[in-house]
């Protein structure tokens, strides 16, 4: 199996690697893939795979890893699990099917669609590939289901000696969910689906609405979501966008919004799934979302807002951006999709789930807290910083998954919010200004410290050095003492490593990052 040597970069374009000798592999079968591992034995080289490159952390590859590293994109891999086509409807009650792991999630909509049938949750955009999303906490807006893995019953991975196993029952199930890419190759995974049968068998909604008092309070904020989530708890699908300048303008929230049809009557049309596989081209193709038109012009504006020194152009931004969203979501609602996010302006978000545990006002309150945080920090003129786009949150439900930000010890009874923080900074790996760096800091210690959240594994965290006073930030994300500290929180990280030692006992997935965050 020859391997090719692309430029690679993630989508964020904070990771830039460039090597000279080759080291991407797209195998198309079990064999070729069998290969690789067998190669990356006899070179001693760490085997990540590389999925549609959203990540931001070093997950798959840091721009100067220490050790030789093959990259395995599995975009074209077939094998008999999905009879060698990708996907496949195992079951129709209940609706089942197997994926190979390089389909974007896009592409398994539609071919859910055209078997009518459709996903439990989904995220905004469906250009994750399914191999990234259940390795990663990723979730969608489904108000009753947890994250997007825990809506996988098994996986079957590949070892790094080119031995399969399934892994289907608990404990282990609770590892490989959200396993990071530390436990070996998923080369299949089995999905718990819905079934649709017609195209408004999901009605999606788009409304701004306004805050329940004059002032962003606390009260208000639990009157409105309290009724809102009344609404979308039996199946329902809820996203919401807050402008932190809201105060001074509208006193809206952006609500998209997806329920279930009762008196469905559209019937469905076929539809014509993407092709991952033709768009990886070798590795030198087109990853993940597209970017908007003009985005360098759109990004130059708001990375100069964010330190204007006064919230004026944030906040002109921060509404734009809410009317764009209205209208994308409109369009995708007018197709009968939930898919809304089609195109996106390079960004960095950083993301943490927090524990309610319960959608009563005692547990809204902890989301408005979250939220208030930044409102706080970007009111009036001289502030160091203003976001310039919207704060986005979602609800979901609590699990059993070790390595997620929504694990819990009460799962099925708990739910969390996830809020994400927008920066625009510029690509190709420039450094972020310490204005950013700082402001990222004083929410996140909030965040992570008065309220307890945990970061999502996909995005940026880590601003600051716990062992530090209170106004300092970290040089640069993912500081090794917030890590080591995040470790010290959650009990279930050593039980993951451990596992990751048993499942791969010569290391061969476990890169830098891992080790950093979980310890070597
Ligand atoms: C614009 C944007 C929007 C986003 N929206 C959302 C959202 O709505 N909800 C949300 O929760 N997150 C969201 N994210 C985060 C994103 O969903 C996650 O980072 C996700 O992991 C990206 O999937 P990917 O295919 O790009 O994976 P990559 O970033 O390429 O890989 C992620 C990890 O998965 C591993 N991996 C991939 N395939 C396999 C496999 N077959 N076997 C083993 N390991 C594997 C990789 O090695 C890596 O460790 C967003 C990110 C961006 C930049």
């Amino acid at each position: 199996m020859t391997g090719s040597s692309p430029d690679w970069q993630n989508w964020s374009e904070n990771i830039n690697y460039k090597p000279e000798s080759p080291y991407y592999f797209m195998p198309k079968n079990l064999a070729e893939l069998q290969a690789v591992l067998a190669k990356a034995k006899e070179d001693d080289a760490i085997v990540r795979v590389s999925g549609q490159r959203h990540s931001q952390p070093p997950l798959v590859i840091s721009s100067n890893p220490a050790r030789t590293t093959y990259l395995v994109d599995m975009a074209c891999y077939a094998d008999e699990a999905t009879n060698n086509q990708r996907m496949l409807v195992v079951s129709e009650s209940p609706p089942q099917v197997i994926v190979n792991p390089g389909v974007r999630e896009d592409e398994l909509d539609a071919f859910l669609t055209n078997n009518s049938l459709m996903l439990k949750t989904v995220t905004a955009g469906g250009f994750f590939s399914l191999g990234g999303m259940t390795a990663v906490d990723v979730h969608g807006g489904t108000v009753n289901e947890g994250i997007f893995a825990e809506t996988v019953s098994s996986f079957t991975i590949i070892k790094a000696d080119g031995s399969q196993k399934t892994i289907a029952a608990s404990p282990d199930i609770d590892f490989a969910r959200v396993s990071l890419g530390g436990i070996g190759i998923v080369t299949s995974m089995t999905l718990e689906a819905l079934e649709r049968q017609y195209k408004d068998t999901l009605i999606g909604s788009v409304d701004f609405v306004p805050w329940a008092t004059d002032e962003f309070n606390e009260d208000g904020f639990t009157q409105t979501f309290s009724a809102l989530l009344a609404q979308y708890q039996q199946g329902g699908r809820l996203e919401v966008f807050f402008n932190p300048y809201a105060a001074q303008l509208d006193k809206h929230f952006l609500a998209l919004g997806w329920q279930r049809n009762s008196m469905p009557v559209t019937p469905l049309s076929p539809e014509q799934p993407y092709d991952t596989c033709t768009s990886a081209d070798g590795g030198e193709g087109d990853f993940g979302a597209d970017y908007i038109k003009d985005q360098d012009l759109a990004i130059g504006a708001a990375v100069i807002a964010q330190e204007a020194g006064n919230s004026l152009e944030a906040a002109l931004i921060t509404g734009t951006a809410m009317l764009a969203t209205k209208g994308w979501a409109e369009e995708a609602n007018a197709a009968f999709s939930d898919l809304w996010l089609t195109q996106a302006t390079r960004v960095m978000f950083m993301s943490y789930f927090i524990e309610l545990p319960t959608l009563d006002a005692v547990g809204l309150r902890r989301a408005w807290l979250g939220l208030n945080k930044v409102a706080e920090l970007v009111k009036g003129n001289g502030q160091e910083f203003y976001i310039a786009a919207p704060m986005e949150f979602r609800f979901i439900k609590g699990g059993s998954t070790a390595m997620s930000g929504t694990f819990t010890s009460n799962p099925g009874n708990t739910y969390f919010v996830n809020l994400d923080l927008i920066g625009f900074v510029p690509g190709n790996g420039a450094a972020y200004s310490d204005a950013l760096l700082n402001f990222f800091a004083k929410v996140e210690r909030y965040w992570f410290e008065t309220l307890n959240g945990i970061p999502h594994h996909g995005k940026m965290y880590g601003f600051y050095d716990p062992s530090l006073d209170g106004e300092s930030f970290s040089p640069e994300p993912f500081n090794p003492n917030f890590l080591e500290k995040l470790r010290e929180r959650r009990s279930k990280f050593p039980e993951f490593k451990t596992f990751c030692k048993q499942e791969d006992p010569d290391g061969r997935f476990y890169n830098e990052y891992l080790q950093l965050l979980l310890g070597a």
